[in-house]
């Protein structure tokens, strides 16, 4: 599937740690301007390793494939060429948002300093720093800007972490847990912001996420990830109201709906495998409910559906 209004485009990307055992296998998707894919998977599916391999972050893995941005192949360039590429055109916000915090800095001169270190003026940083912050609902954020990390709550860290990650004006946000640690009522409020100043910048986005809940009011498509590699992906409303692979469907029905009554819950058994450990065939048999004989010996292929692509042989089964 190609598609011409591609923003971000990664095809056939691979990420192997020393050793060989491979993290992420031959995984390609396309996100265009202004538009919001979420990465779906449990712990272990590759999908937070694939986000931190589009910006090159782990320097302890290979990757193969191609990954481009406006045009531009980022698996090729230095370290200093990457350097003016983050922050500028894509960006980061992760789960844990002290990390991305200095404790003992001034919040201003953190979200000011992707500004000054690409060479725009102190006080002029400083003024795009505070309408920033003030866009992501930090109230009085020109005195706020004197404070320190550890005098905000989890919730508004989160919001300088996103205001360093957009001050500097980039295409594109990846976004990873980012609300994970949060209380629900946060999560929403975040989301819902995030979703605002996505709109209005025509930021593209790709959130990472292990709770397919949250992407759909939110993603405008879905990935689902298991076990290093796609198992389907499409529009969030076909995905989300008709998944086709066994596990997304396994996803979307644990997700509590408001007339679930306690006890129905559908949980998936087992765990994602470790990628020494993936079974022969399709990653997914042992925890499928409708294996049949063929995915014990043979990995589903990807095939286009509707306004997507699944890898199930099941799939291929009922369309012939
Ligand atoms: Fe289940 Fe087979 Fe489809 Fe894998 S290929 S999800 S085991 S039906």
């Amino acid at each position: 599937m190609t598609r011409t209004d591609a923003l971000l485009e990664v095809r056939d990307l691979s990420v192997t740690v020393p050793g060989g055992a491979t993290l992420v296998d031959r995984v390609s998707f396309e996100v265009a301007g202004g538009e919001r894919l979420a990465i779906v998977g449990e712990s272990g599916s590759g999908k937070s390793v694939t986000a931190r391999a589009l910006l090159r972050l782990d320097t302890d893995v290979t990757l193969d494939g191609s990954v481009r941005l406006g045009g531009q192949e980022l698996t090729t360039l230095t370290e200093s060429e990457l350097t003016r590429i983050r922050g500028r055109r894509a960006s980061m916000v992760f789960q844990d948002p002290l990390s991305a915090l200095h404790p003992t800095r001034t919040i201003g001169a953190q979200v000011a300093e992707p500004l000054t270190v690409h060479g725009v003026g102190r006080r002029e940083a400083r003024r795009r720093a505070a309408t920033m912050l003030d866009e992501l609902g930090i109230a009085d954020a020109r005195r706020r800007m004197r404070a320190y990390p550890h005098e905000f709550s989890g919730g508004m860290r989160q919001r300088v972490a996103m205001a360093i990650a957009l001050v500097g004006e980039p295409d594109l946000l990846i976004a990873d847990e980012p609300t994970t640690a949060l209380d629900v009522r946060v999560q929403e409020q975040l989301f819902a912001l995030l979703g605002r100043v996505a709109a209005e910048r025509s930021l593209a986005v790709v959130l990472i996420t292990h709770d397919i809940g949250t992407v759909a009011g939110f993603a405008d498509r879905v990935l689902v990830m298991y076990a290093g590699r796609v198992a389907e992906q499409g529009g969030v409303g076909s995905l989300l109201g008709a998944p086709r692979h066994p596990y997304a469907a396994a996803l979307r029905a644990a997700v509590p709906r408001l007339d679930t009554r306690p006890g129905q819950l559908v949980a998936l058994p087992g765990t994602t495998p470790a990628p020494a450990d993936r079974p022969a065939g399709c990653a997914f048999h042992p925890r499928c409910p409708v294996a049949l004989d063929v995915c014990r010996t043979s990995p589903p292929a990807l095939q286009p559906v509707d306004d997507g692509e699944v890898a199930c042989h099941l799939v291929r089964e009922v369309a012939a």
